[in-house]
């Protein structure tokens, strides 16, 4: 891919500046594609602002219909995204065509549904809640899942009336490109979305620092959330922060212990461990830890790492080097403080070039151990035991994470008493599917807001009420 141009106001400007795209699986450059600079991020508002009141004022039919025409033309270049997926990512093909792009191309095709039945007015006794969109909005992603984190926060943000200007993540601008391209052969109105990649530094800062930017959606890590929140709150925007998260997998004693536990290591090594809802504290009963130990090395020994353009490929490699020095320090790390290495820990044999690294599990940490507590994001488990359901809950709640979790019992009344009372914004009983409509966001310094189905799109919403 080489693309020499940003969307601004309609029209593909062109820039002198570049990112360079590299392969982690290859440590090829692979695509060379514009960067913009603040003064580009300036030209972008003012085109969003411009695009503001006429996309407010063709309603909620018209923007649902161009947003599902959008789902549509993103499903045309399935085939491109997954590939652009594969090589930007690193994420296997299979990975990559289920996690990243149907998915993606589910939420807004769900976000078009939603706009459909929009209520912009409804009574309360003597009042009319009047609901408009809040204005223009910033939505700053990250790398791990490029194409599922723009639609999480592009669409939800169209239907509800608001233009947008994306600054997606610079170690994956490939699928902004194509979802960009999408999104001019729909015909939006100009300056309704425009794309702006370059650096967090300075793009995505001078984003945030806009007075003309009324909302920022932000998925990243919870270091530059708060940063976001501080600076965003100086001037009082609105902010949707989607952050990190260190979720649990509490197993009971009488749920089916090798089911969960493989699900939790599938969930720890999904993507390489790059998921921010990965399930990775498992929490066993004492009596079961043994047991669960052999399961999980046996599992994260099983998997298939390598090249990820090969359908029986489980995990890829690591976003970058840096990722992976990352991961190995965090190990390492947690070796050296006593933790017993159940399996991976290393780099694997034969895959010298790219950043590979293996599925890793810990065990016989403290709880309170930084390996416990600090996500990691990389393909690594810990595994804890419990006395009985208050102490595994007890492990469960006390991080100062809350994005997801899972519980795992044969009497599911037992597991749903238990999900009431997780600090977190997700919980799933016994394997659930992931419903793309439930409300995705984090408790604590997992972040602010929600994203996903009706819930997602009330965050780039504000409330006029008339009394009459
Ligand atoms: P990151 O460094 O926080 O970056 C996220 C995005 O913010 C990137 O586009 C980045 O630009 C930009 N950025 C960096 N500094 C900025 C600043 N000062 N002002 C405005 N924008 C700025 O996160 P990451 O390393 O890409 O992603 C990994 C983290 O994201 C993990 O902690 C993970 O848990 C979290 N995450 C959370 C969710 C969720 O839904 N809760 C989902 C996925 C990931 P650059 O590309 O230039 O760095
Ligand atoms: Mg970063």
């Amino acid at each position: 891919m080489n693309r020499d141009s940003l969307l601004i106001g309609g029209r593909w400007v062109t820039t002198s500046e570049s990112l360079e795209v590299e392969n982690p699986a290859t440590e090829d450059v692979i695509a060379v594609v514009g960067r913009a600079t603040p003064g580009h991020v300036e030209d972008a508002v003012r085109a969003a602002r411009a695009a503001a009141r006429a996309w407010e004022e063709a309603g909620p039919q018209r923007r649902a219909d161009l947003v599902a025409a959008l789902a549509d033309r993103l499903r045309d270049r399935r085939a491109a995204l997954i590939d652009a997926t594969v090589a930007e990512v690193g994420a296997p093909v299979t990975v990559a065509a289920e996690a990243h792009v149907d998915l993606a191309i589910e939420i807004v095709a769900s976000a078009a549904k939603i706009g459909r039945e929009l209520a912009t007015e409804e009574r309360l006794g003597t009042s009319v809640l009047v609901r408009r969109p809040v204005g223009v909005a910033a939505c700053i992603t990250p790398w791990n899942y490029p194409l599922y984190q723009l639609a999480a926060k592009v669409a939800p943000a169209l239907v509800a009336g608001c233009p947008v200007v994306v600054k997606p993540a610079e170690l994956t601008p490939m699928s902004a490109y194509l979802l960009a391209d999408a999104v001019q052969d729909v015909g939006f109105p100009a300056g309704v979305v425009n794309l702006v990649p370059g650096y967090g530094t300075d793009v995505g800062q001078a984003l945030v620092e806009h007075p003309d930017v009324d909302l920022v959606s932000f998925t990243g890590s919870t270091r530059v959330g708060r940063q976001i929140a501080a600076t965003a709150g100086a001037r009082l925007a609105r902010v949707c922060l989607e952050l990190g998260g260190k979720s649990a997998s509490v197993v009971c004693p009488d749920a089916d212990l090798e089911t969960a536990v493989r699900a939790t290591v599938d969930s720890a090594t999904l993507n390489s461990g790059q998921t921010c809802s990965a399930l990775t504290r498992l929490i066993v009963p004492r009596e079961a830890y043994a047991a669960a130990l052999d399961v999980a090395a046996d599992h994260a020994r099983r998997i298939v790492v390598g090249d990820p353009g090969d359908a029986a490929t489980q995990m890829g490699p690591l976003i970058s080097a840096a990722q992976r020095e990352q991961v190995r320090a965090a190990v390492d790390g947690a070796v050296a403080r006593g933790a017993r290495l159940v399996a991976g820990g290393t780099v694997p044999d034969g895959l010298d070039r790219g950043y590979f690294y293996t599925p890793t599990v810990l065990a016989d940490l403290d709880p309170a151990d930084s390996a416990s507590q600090d996500e990691i994001f990389g393909p690594v488990l810990v595994v804890h035991a419990a006395r009985d359901d208050e102490d595994a809950l007890a492990i469960a709640n006390g991080t100062r994470y809350g994005l997801a979790g899972a519980v795992w019992s044969g009497d599911e009344e037992r597991a749903m008493r238990l999900a009431r009372r997780m600090d977190t914004g997700q919980v799933d009983i016994n394997g659930a599917a992931f419903n793309v409509d439930a409300p995705f966001g984090g408790w604590k310094d997992s972040g602010v807001g929600r994203e996903l189905g009706p819930a997602g799109v009330e965050e780039y919403l504000e409330i006029t009420a008339v009394q009459r």
